[in-house]
């Protein structure tokens, strides 16, 4: 038995996205720059996997571009962004709960003398984008933040920090990782004062290496490599057709079934919620309106990988936080508010489109055996 209830940290690929990766190692083995018809249907492969993913972005195909993974494309979008316009200002501002591919490559800007301010959620992991509005002044290159937590699942109002940013500061330039929310909620790159923005075929079904940057049309970025002038000069490197296609078709698959997805999670939710409220050890870490399928939870008195474990051994495979963030205190618990010990003690559930509500009720009985015989064993 195997109840996965990690899709946060990455997810089992999806067949049509299997399919679509060996059919291109079978078939399509050509290298999308070759002159030749090998090329050719290499390079066809590659367009029809980046118009199937802008159109989930809402964006124009020739504003997407396919790198390695989010790591990559929130580095990209943030060293590019910077490098190419290094007289917008000196002043970075970002949020406390970022994934660390941002926050440390914001962190690695100071040295090269920008100034980073951070902006914490209220007590509830709410931000306002007036807080955006109020850090933002002339002097501000660069707004980035998250669309979705990965370890709370916090939702950020992105189209409203954009616009009071660009109200702010129209100069000031704005990225987004998107990673967490891609094909989940809803979110249109054109509906959005974005200037970039990453997302991730991992988290969507997709093999793990493979990513993607928007940049909206007129803006330019300074590329991180220099090489064979793939990705339009942005991002040398002969192109994973495999990984490209098959992200393709995981977006193809996930995209249209995304409100079906969220009534589904809904309702996987609320059955746990339900059954965890009734257990006083149990409390909940996750906003009120958290997106439905990341649930943080904290069980008093037992730490977050004595219980990872226990439940391992029956098959259930769950999160202590964030798996970037492996043995590290999780710094969004604590810009939460919530005190150390019960940060010490949190899981994160994450559902995919496969999980079913008896896999939650076989999550409950773990968690009720776990909380029977390992607070004996204390
Ligand atoms: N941003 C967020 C919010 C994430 O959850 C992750 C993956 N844990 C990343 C960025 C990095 O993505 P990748 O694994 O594709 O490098």
């Amino acid at each position: 038995m195997e109840v996965y209830l990690d899709n946060s940290a990455t997810t089992k690929v999806c067949a049509a996205a299997c399919e679509a990766a060996v059919s291109a190692m079978k078939t399509v083995y050509g290298n999308p720059s070759s002159l030749h018809r090998l090329g050719f249907e290499a390079e066809k492969l590659v367009t029809q996997s980046r118009k199937q993913i802008a159109g989930a972005l809402s964006c124009s195909p020739d504003e997407l571009y396919f790198t390695s993974g989010a790591t990559e494309s929130n580095n990209l979008a943030i060293r590019g962004l910077t490098a190419a316009y290094p007289r917008i200002g000196r002043k970075i501002v970002t949020t406390t709960i970022e994934h660390p591919s941002v926050s440390e490559t914001v962190e690695s800007l100071c040295s090269t003398g920008y100034e980073v301010i951070k902006i914490s959620p209220d007590s509830d992991g709410n931000f306002s984008p007036d807080a955006f509005a109020e850090a933002v002044d002339e002097n501000t290159a660069l707004v980035t933040f998250m669309l979705v937590n990965n370890e709370v699942g916090v939702l950020l109002p992105a189209a409203e920090i954009c616009k009071a940013v660009k109200r702010k500061n129209p100069n000031t330039l704005i990225h987004i990782d998107a990673v967490q929310g891609f094909c989940k909620v809803p979110f249109r790159s054109d509906r959005i004062l974005a200037d970039t923005i990453s997302i991730s075929g991992h988290k969507i079904y997709a093999p793990k290496g493979v990513g993607g940057l928007y940049l909206k049309k007129g803006v330019r970025l300074k590329p991180a490599q220099t090489g064979g002038g793939q990705e339009k000069g942005l991002r040398s490197g002969t192109e994973s057709v495999p990984l490209i296609a098959a992200f393709g078709a995981a977006v193809a698959e996930t995209y249209p079934n995304m409100e079906n997805n969220q009534t589904h999670y809904r309702q996987l939710r609320e059955h746990l919620k339900k059954r965890l409220m009734n257990q006083p050890e149990i409390v909940m870490n996750s906003p009120e309106n958290a997106v439905p399928y990341i649930c943080n939870f904290s069980v008093r008195g037992i730490r977050s990988e004595i219980m990872l474990h226990f439940l391992e051994q029956s098959g259930i495979y769950v999160s202590s936080g964030s798996a970037c963030a492996k043995g590290k205190p999780s710094p969004v618990l604590a810009a939460m508010g919530i005190p150390k010990e019960r940060a010490d003690s949190a899981l994160r559930i994450s559902f995919s489109p496969e999980t079913t509500i008896s896999d939650i009720d076989l999550l409950l009985d773990g968690l009720n055996n776990g909380i029977s015989s390992l607070q004996k064993m204390r």
